[in-house]
């Protein structure tokens, strides 16, 4: 039996062209001529000035967070339904996530519920765009200005998003991309922070490289870590953002196909299509069980997986990570619609690879595995 898996990238642009290309002058390092290019493609896609391409898209989050100076004494703002690269960015500094529920059916953070979080230590709000809605960012913004916080806009599954017709990644102080393999657009691991301020992009380019002062090398006033992205992977890059409509147009048709085919279902709620100010990109196709289904996720995942369907559950919480309950952190907090999407929620098959006729097949079983979890 093939099994479909829950994410298989494309990569059959000028990806191999360029990596040729990479070999054949011997740049493979981080100082080769495409990291650069790279960064300013993903800077116009972005609508941004500065591009500091890194490893990864926890390596973002953390130059970033770093570059801004949040630090020990300090809270950060987020949603709990989220990756656990946004908390451990802001713990890595000492500083402390306080986090935020999310919404039932846009699973993304209450913009609504940040007001009341905010007392005299928090310096920033991290907003987080989930699965393939935007954050309700316009509000989150208006917050940030009357309070005078910072701003930090994840955007690792944003890639050709928008909000109000502005693309996500231009939002706050500083946006944070991944490329990992089931994103839009990947380069096996890497990821970029982006910003307009040229302070802070240059304290992102020596946060990505050790610290290394301009001036004196091997010489240290700060310590980082090393977060260098290469030639390879920009060459990979490059193939890939040039393709970067194609891929939102496949993805939004996609999204749109199963929905169509998963409407009639019973027992499931399928994503929403759009916002006021933004059409689902589908980054990966989330479906929740409701109410009158007692299994949960990781039943329906087990199912799938016997049926030869590759499913990924929803996020874990952060306030039911056990390691930040072993530090005291967030002990009897609870946010009800977040602990609810991570028990029922879970994503089918939604890579830019995957065709129509593995997707009748994912419905299908879909079908058939939800209607065995309702006897
Ligand atoms: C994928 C992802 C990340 C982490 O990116 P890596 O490249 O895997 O480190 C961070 N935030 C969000 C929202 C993501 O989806």
């Amino acid at each position: 039996m093939d099994f479909i898996p829950v994410n298989e990238p494309l990569l059959d642009g000028n990806e191999k062209k360029y990596l040729c290309e990479c070999i054949d002058t011997g740049w493979i390092s981080s100082e080769g001529p495409f990291v650069k290019e790279f960064e300013q493609q993903m800077c116009i896609t972005a609508g941004r000035k500065y591009g500091i391409a890194v490893s990864n898209g926890t390596a973002a989050l953390e130059v970033a967070v770093q570059a801004l100076g949040i630090g020990e004494g300090d809270e950060v703002i987020m949603p709990t339904f989220t990756i656990i690269s946004c908390a451990m960015a802001v713990t890595k500094t000492g500083a402390i996530p306080v986090l935020v529920d999310s919404d039932l059916y846009t699973w993304n953070m209450k913009a609504d519920e940040i007001e009341k979080k905010i007392t005299s230590k928090t310096r920033a709000i991290m907003i987080v765009h989930i699965y393939g809605l935007p954050v309700e960012v316009d509000k989150i913004l208006a917050l940030a200005k009357k309070y005078n916080l910072q701003v930090i806009e994840d955007a690792a599954e944003m890639h050709g998003q928008t909000y109000n017709g502005k693309p996500c990644g231009s939002f706050g102080d500083i946006s944070t991309f991944s490329f990992y393999p089931n994103k839009h657009i990947t380069t096996g691991e890497g990821g970029m922070v982006v910003t307009d301020d040229e302070e802070l992009a240059e304290r992102c380019r020596m946060l990505r490289n050790l610290c290394f002062k301009k001036d004196i090398r091997y010489v240290h006033d700060e310590l980082s870590d090393n977060y260098r992205f290469t030639n390879l992977q920009a060459a990979v890059g490059l193939a890939q953002l040039e393709r970067l409509e194609e891929f939102v147009e496949k993805k939004r048709w996609m999204g749109r196909y199963y929905s169509e085919k998963l409407r009639d279902i019973e027992g499931i709620i399928l994503p929403m299509e759009k916002e006021d100010y933004a059409d689902n990109i589908y980054w990966v196709y989330g479906i929740v069980l409701d109410k009158d289904i007692r299994a949960d996720n990781r039943t329906v995942q087990q199912l799938l997986t016997q049926e030869g369907i590759g499913s990924r559950t929803f996020f874990w919480c952060m306030h039911e990570q056990p390691v930040y309950q072993k530090r005291g952190l967030f002990v009897n907090e609870s946010y009800p619609n977040a602990e609810y999407l991570a028990r029922k929620g879970f994503y089918i098959p939604s890579g830019l690879a995957l065709t129509k006729e593995q997707m009748d097949k994912v419905i299908i079983k879909v079908d058939k595995v939800i209607q065995r979890v309702r006897e």
